[in-house]
């Protein structure tokens, strides 16, 4: 497979005018996968006037709702035309096995867009009871603008449609950043949206690395940046978006706690934190990555939980048999390991895992499952966000002390909890500080329910009529008829 992947700019596909470039690398093997055009700033230039450019002319500006459904609706049905080809691309670039490839990443891409096609037409203002005498006071909902939509690699088809979709929706036009390691599918994306008939100038790609992002977010002609990554990153987009007040909105890190309650059903708080912690390879901002077991299940839950992960067969994403596919990348996997070494080295018992596949899997960016028991509240695998297959389990006496530990963390993006008592279940839900919490069941997305971070896990929430807030302006309209 050699894919090459152009800049897409005022609907034609371009090259950088420098001729720079990047690679991608397949993680399964290590092996170069593909080659993409890397935006300077003149692309980034271009791209912007051309969003620019689109934002006002009426084939967009003045093109009837009804019109603007159809497009998102028929993008949705161009990806699911082209599934097959979509998640093999998905797993080969970022890794996942390819069911998590067909039924997370290209099924979620499409349901956005379907999503998103049925607001279009539903975006309402309202008439305020302004208590001036002849006065009609009515709010518009306006696009913001030009929005520049920035994301990572760990699901990098699904969250590029999480933003182009309700931006498109409400009529902004967009400019997509796709992470420099896994940008293929999202070139595929654009394509997509360019036969869907969208106006030239309406979606617009860059593919490049940090500094492509960082010309974008520093540009006078974007008015807002929705960016997915990391909180670091998230910190220097606010403080680059300062100049012009730039609207932003982030979805960042996190580091959910998971509860396991004295009551709960421990096998299925086995079979869902399974899930929750190792979709993906972990590499999921509300992976299930701290677990707070009651003191007198412990025992029977670490145990069940590392038998569980140690029997996951690991290996390419793209053999069927694989449950758990490769890190992203060598130096991914190498920031993964030193967590390891530290919760070693900070007492941390280490139950399974704890290195790299050796083996036939030597080549790629394979690492065994670990669980860590008697794991304390201040190490580092307990407080810092690892993004890979690492599952520490820490003990609680009490459920009392339960709500202060969990929110002892700068994060605040999921949480879950196991049990089969009500009001355990509601007293810990209406205590822990996250944007979504879980009873029973692992962390998943669904276009219809908010997304998104207390504190540090970011500002605003993506998804639901959420996303129309963000990606909309309000203006209020005074009409005296006296
Ligand atoms: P990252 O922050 O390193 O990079 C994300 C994107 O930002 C990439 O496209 C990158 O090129 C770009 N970028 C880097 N520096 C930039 C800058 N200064 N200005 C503008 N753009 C810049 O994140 P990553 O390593 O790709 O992804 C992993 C992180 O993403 C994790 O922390 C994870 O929790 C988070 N994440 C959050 C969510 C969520 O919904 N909250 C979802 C997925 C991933």
């Amino acid at each position: 497979m050699d894919v090459r992947g152009q800049l897409f700019i005022g609907g034609e596909w371009t090259d950088a005018a420098d001729g720079a470039e990047f690679t991608t690398l397949d993680p399964a093997t290590g092996a170069p996968l593909g080659r993409c055009a890397a935006a300077g700033r003149a692309e980034v230039d271009a791209a912007v006037d051309a969003a620019r450019g689109a934002l006002a002319d009426p084939a967009w500006a003045a093109l009837p709702a009804a019109e603007r459904a159809r497009l998102l609706w028929r993008v949705a049905e161009l990806i699911e035309r082209d599934a097959a080809e979509l998640a093999e691309l998905e797993t080969r670039d970022q890794g996942q096995p390819l069911a998590v490839a067909r039924g997370v990443s290209v099924a979620g891409a499409a349901e956005h867009f379907r999503y998103y096609a049925g607001w279009v037409t539903k975006i309402e203002g309202s008439v305020s009871p302004v208590s001036f005498p002849d006065t009609l006071h009515y709010t518009r909902r306006e696009p913001v603008g030009v929005c520049a939509l920035i994301t990572p690699w760990n699901f990098p088809l699904m969250i590029a449609a999480w933003k182009i979709a309700p931006a498109l929706a409400c009529g902004n036009t967009v400019i997509v950043k796709p992470a420099e390691q896994t940008p293929l599918t999202t070139v595929r994306l654009v394509r997509l949206c360019e036969e869907a008939g969208f106006p030239p100038g309406v979606v617009n790609l860059l593919t490049g690395g940090p500094e492509t992002g960082r010309d974008l977010v520093g540009h006078p002609g974007v008015d807002k940046v929705s960016f997915t990554g990391s909180t670091e990153v998230g910190q220097e987009i606010v403080r680059a978006s300062a100049a012009d007040l730039k609207r932003v909105t982030l979805e960042l890190g996190g580091k959910a706690p998971s509860i396991i309650a004295r009551d709960a059903d421990i096998d299925a708080a086995v079979r869902g934190n399974v899930q929750g912690a190792l979709l993906n390879s972990g590499q999921v901002c509300a992976a299930y990555s701290r677990f707070y077991v009651d003191r007198r299940r412990a025992d029977e839950f670490t145990e069940k939980l590392a038998a569980a992960v140690a029997a996951l067969r690991l290996g390419p994403g793209m053999a069927p048999e694989t449950e758990l596919g490769p890190l992203v990348t060598d130096g991914h996997l190498g920031r993964v390991d030193a967590m390891v070494r530290e919760g070693v080295a900070e007492g941390a018992e280490l139950v399974t895992g704890g290195a790299r596949a050796e083996g036939p899997l030597e080549r790629g960016n394979f690492y065994r499952p670990t669980v860590f028991a008697g794991v304390r509240d201040d190490m580092a695998i307990a407080r810092q966000e690892v993004f890979g297959p690492v599952l520490p389990v820490l003990t609680y006496e009490d459920e009392d002390e339960l709500t202060a530990r969990a929110n002892d963390t700068r994060y605040g993006l999921a949480a879950a909890v196991w049990t089969r008592d009500l009001s355990t279940a509601h007293r810990l839900v209406a205590g822990i500080h996250a944007g979504a919490v879980f009873v029973n069941m692992p962390a998943i997305p669904d276009p219809a329910a908010p997304w998104g971070g207390f504190r540090s896990s970011g500002w605003g929430r993506e998804m639901g009529s959420y996303a129309l807030d963000v990606f909309t302006e309000t203006k209020g309209v005074w009409m005296h008829h006296g």
